[in-house]
């Protein structure tokens, strides 16, 4: 996933998202605001970063995606209501998934007590999602629905790619259909 100045970037569309697999540094953005297609002002880049068992750490800087000087900021409010509902998704679903835990200990005798726990953690901090959204993403956003705005996200997955190789692609999503249609066009996907 290097930087290979000539070459085009590999990608395609994937329900709705698009998957680059080769090149990311090439791929090209339409020169208008990704949010709501007005003048490139600025632009802004991701830093993604996962580990992978087989790959290890990989990090990857998606960059150059054009906005306007009005949507950028509320784009980037929207990535910041996301942190705070996720942290108190855990704030939230820890307690009531250790109280849960508590509670059914005290019921069952014996057995597979390990994967209980396993799975009311799982469904407290799905709880957890669910109250913080209702509590927090829900209210704020219904409220400031001129202060926010959909921004283009990225992601890392590990996939088989076309030549079967296994490797890590870069997953781009764009809330934006006209934008979304006039990235695919320009580049090839
Ligand atoms: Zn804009």
């Amino acid at each position: 996933m290097e930087r290979q100045s000539g070459r085009k970037a590999l990608v395609h569309r994937v329900k709705g998202n698009f998957v680059v697999e080769e090149n990311i540094g090439d791929v090209q953005w339409p020169q208008q605001c990704a949010v709501c297609g007005g003048p490139a002002e600025t632009t802004d880049c991701l830093h993604l970063q996962s580990t992978f068992k087989a790959l290890g750490k990989i990090d990857v800087d998606v960059d150059g995606i054009p906005y306007c000087r009005e949507c950028f900021p509320k784009a980037h409010k929207g990535k910041v209501l996301e942190r705070v509902r996720t942290v108190l998704a855990f704030v939230l679903g820890i307690p009531l998934g250790l109280y849960l835990i508590v509670l059914s200990m005290q019921q069952r005798s014996s057995g597979s007590k390990f994967v209980w726990i396993g799975m009311i953690m799982v469904l407290a901090l799905a709880a957890g999602f669910g109250l913080s959204w209702l509590i927090v993403d829900f209210p704020i956003r219904t409220l400031f629905r001129r202060q926010f705005a959909k921004p283009v996200d990225a992601w890392l997955i590990q996939e088989n790619k076309s030549d079967n190789r296994e490797g890590i692609s870069v997953v781009i999503s764009i809330p934006n259909e006209d934008y979304a249609a006039a990235f695919a066009g320009l580049n090839g996907a």
